[in-house]
């Protein structure tokens, strides 16, 4: 091996070592730590964060990039070196003032945001937002100044993802939905719910957990569940992935589907290529990739005829009460009912797209200078009502509900949508090979999970999200799968 890739591995294998303290930190804040410890965390926070910069952004990493640019012997040195020139080149082209400056803002407007949800004031946050879209629109134009503002943060979450993949995207999507949704409202057959509230014991429901983690193939040697307000997984590397639910003692399918939806990120973290680790490309390629792993487990397979058929017995057995007169065809048109909410993260499989359209609309606008900060509570509720019928209660229930524009993350979310739309897209072509159903139906996961591995998984980030699309998708992306099954699953569960 050429002296810079030596040089190189060990640059990567000091970035790891960051990232690994700075997960277990964010992990240990969600699901271990004491309420009152923030103080202590953010010292540590920050000296990593700091360390992490310094390690990546210095004048040796130009010149090492450089040289190990032309010293790449195979696929993988090549890749590490793109990966790594992509990371140095964004952070490198904004003033490490404006880098700190906006570190300091996110960190004052995320418990701004918080106080505001929770007094409903959208006011009193607002100025934080005037200040991180500014921002945003300030460091794009130095990241690439030729490029739309709002492209550039697409491009971050998912490399190569454009305005224009986007509008259409989402176009198709609005074009199908929305009447699919009016049809059901005004004549769709009426699905049974009165069983989802009530009482499910706690340890129960943890028993599910397990039994669900065990079906989706995770090997409990390598992938811990823990418990956290909102939950999520973060894999520190191949051999350790860690997950959160969230238990609500009056509703089990909540915290089922988060174990089947954090299952699918687990199973995708668990299967890169050892190789890989230690590496800028160990773990997922994109944001909406990661996303579509965890809505195929969570809703092509978790909430499909042949899954529910598969767990029936097992959800007898632990909640024989709860479920003595409710039969497996009304547990599984209610765990796929579609009601449009204000809540995002409430939404059905059908009117969770929605949710995110009316967001991509109103981050695209503000960072193009058309809409105001200002204007957006009215802009929010005026689309909600145009897209889902409905005006939320309230700022609280509507525009101040998610925490991603208060973190600086704004180009975010349309990840969750594509992510749904890849894996409809996914299955259809895999199942061109595989009787998937047939397969979950009697619990044997294996084959699905070969074919995924095959397509996607074992790459990590050795190849681009692009190429990445196509071989999980079996083609170029088509959002016309992804209305595809949503149609053919609502008109068959609406008897439309
Ligand atoms: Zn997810």
């Amino acid at each position: 091996m050429k002296d810079s890739i030596t040089a190189l591995r060990a640059l990567q294998k000091q970035l790891y070592a960051y990232r690994y303290a700075e997960a277990l930190i964010s992990y240990d804040e969600a699901a271990v730590a004491p309420p009152e410890s923030e103080a202590g965390r953010a010292e540590a926070s920050e000296v990593f964060a700091r360390l992490s910069f310094d390690a990546l952004v210095n004048p040796g990493t130009a010149a090492l990039l450089a040289q190990a640019g032309q010293d790449a012997e195979d696929a993988q040195q090549a890749a590490e070196v793109r990966e790594l020139r992509r990371a140095y080149d964004r952070i490198c082209r904004i003033p490490a003032e404006e880098y700190a400056a906006f570190s300091k803002l996110v960190a004052q407007a995320m418990p701004a945001w918080g106080r505001a949800k929770r007094g409903n004031d959208f006011a009193a946050f607002a100025p934080y937002l005037e200040q991180i879209v500014a921002a945003k629109r300030r460091q794009a134009a130095c990241i690439d100044p030729a490029r739309d503002p709002y492209e550039v943060w697409l491009d971050q979450y998912e490399p190569g993802l454009t305005v224009a993949r986007c509008d259409a995207f989402f176009a198709a999507l609005r074009t199908a939905i929305v009447p699919l949704l009016a049809e059901i409202q005004k004549r769709g057959a009426p699905i049974r719910t009165d069983f989802i509230t009530q009482d499910w014991p706690l340890a129960q429901q943890k028993e599910l957990s397990r039994r669900a983690m065990a079906l989706w193939g995770l090997d409990p040697a390598h992938t811990v569940l823990g418990e956290s307000e909102h939950p999520f997984t973060d894999s520190l590397y191949s051999g350790d992935v860690r997950m959160t639910t969230h238990y609500h003692p009056t509703d089990a399918t909540v915290s089922l589907y988060s174990v089947l939806h954090e299952g699918g990120h687990a199973l995708y973290d668990a299967h890169v290529d050892p190789a890989l680790d230690y590496t800028v490309l160990q773990g997922g390629a994109s944001m909406s990739i990661h996303e579509s792993q965890s809505r195929l487990f969570e809703n092509c397979v978790g909430r499909s005829r042949a899954f529910v058929h598969c767990l029936w017995p097992t959800l007898k057995e632990l909640f024989p009460a709860q479920l003595a007169d409710v039969t497996e065809e009304e547990w599984y048109r209610a765990v796929n009912r579609a009601e449009p909410g204000p809540i995002r993260t409430e939404a059905d499989e059908l009117t969770y797209p929605l949710h995110i359209m009316v967001r991509y609309e109103l981050e695209k606008a503000l960072l193009h200078g058309e809409l105001a900060v200002r204007d957006l509570p009215a802009a929010w509720n005026a689309k909600y009502q145009q897209t889902l019928g409905l005006t939320p209660p309230d700022d609280a229930h509507g525009v101040l509900q998610d925490m991603h524009w208060a973190g600086g993350d704004i180009g975010y979310f349309p990840s969750y949508a594509l992510g749904s739309a890849y894996a409809a897209q996914a299955m259809d072509d895999i199942r061109k090979t595989l009787d998937v159903d047939a397969c979950v139906a009697r619990g044997d996961l294996a084959p699905l999970r070969a074919e995924l591995e095959k397509r996607l998984w074992r790459y990590g980030c050795l190849k681009t999200p692009d190429e990445l699309i196509g071989s999980l998708c079996g083609g170029a992306f088509d959002p016309q799968h992804y209305i595809g099954y949503l149609t053919r699953k609502y008109t068959a569960l609406y008897a439309l």
